[in-house]
């Protein structure tokens, strides 16, 4: 099974992402919890291009996407499906299409270049206001604002997830409390996790 964590930034996905690894493995699971940008030689690379603030071409950030996808598809998420582990990921493709998407790429465009990579049985959008986003990342992690996490980019961004319409998606209030975030995200893991 593969869930994904979804949405913009400061809404609280990695969090969430190892209280419910640590809840899985306590029902006996073997987890496997993972990210992209990967920490592979191309997710290496977008996150070095991010913290460096150096601009490269709108159609090479997503070939860099797609590469990193690549590889992660190949090196783990697959091998750790086929091994019957729950997969978690922290951002997969429906990331790309919001934030590339918000960089003017046609987001229905984004979703074909992904064909390759598997459908999640289960991706969580995490929802935050993005006043309450913005303060997260300034407040809450120090972090000095980059390109992305600038407020008109982020509307843009967070557009984009709101007209997400698939069936695997199951949208999460992330303005609650940790614990109360943690059982809604339990409870959508439910209805695919085999008992
Ligand atoms: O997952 P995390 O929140 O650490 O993402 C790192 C940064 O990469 C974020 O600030 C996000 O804005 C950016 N990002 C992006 N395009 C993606 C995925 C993430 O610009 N497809």
């Amino acid at each position: 099974r593969l869930i994904v964590f979804e949405g913009i930034d400061g809404t609280g996905k990695s969090t969430q992402i190892l209280l419910l690894g640590e809840y899985l493995r306590r029902q006996g699971h073997e987890v496997l919890i993972t990210r992209e940008p990967t920490d592979g030689q191309f997710g290496r690379k977008i996150r070095k291009l991010y913290a460096d603030r150096k601009q490269v071409s709108q159609q090479e950030e997503l070939e860099l996407f797609l590469a990193d996808r690549r590889e992660h598809c190949q090196t783990e998420l697959l091998p750790a499906l086929r091994l019957g582990k729950i997969v978690l990921c922290d951002r997969y493709f429906l990331s790309t299409v919001a934030y590339q998407g918000a960089n003017g790429f046609d987001p229905a465009m984004i979703l074909e270049h992904n064909a390759f990579a598997p459908d999640p049985d289960l991706a969580l959008i995490f929802e935050v206001s993005v006043a309450t986003s913005l303060k997260r990342i300034t407040q809450g992690r120090g972090e000095q604002l980059n390109d992305f996490e600038q407020e008109e980019s982020l509307t843009r961004v967070s557009a984009i997830f709101d007209l997400l319409d698939l069936p695997y998606i199951t949208r999460i209030d992330a303005e609650q409390t940790i614990e109360e975030i943690h059982r809604a995200v339990i409870t959508a893991a439910q209805n695919i996790v085999p008992q």
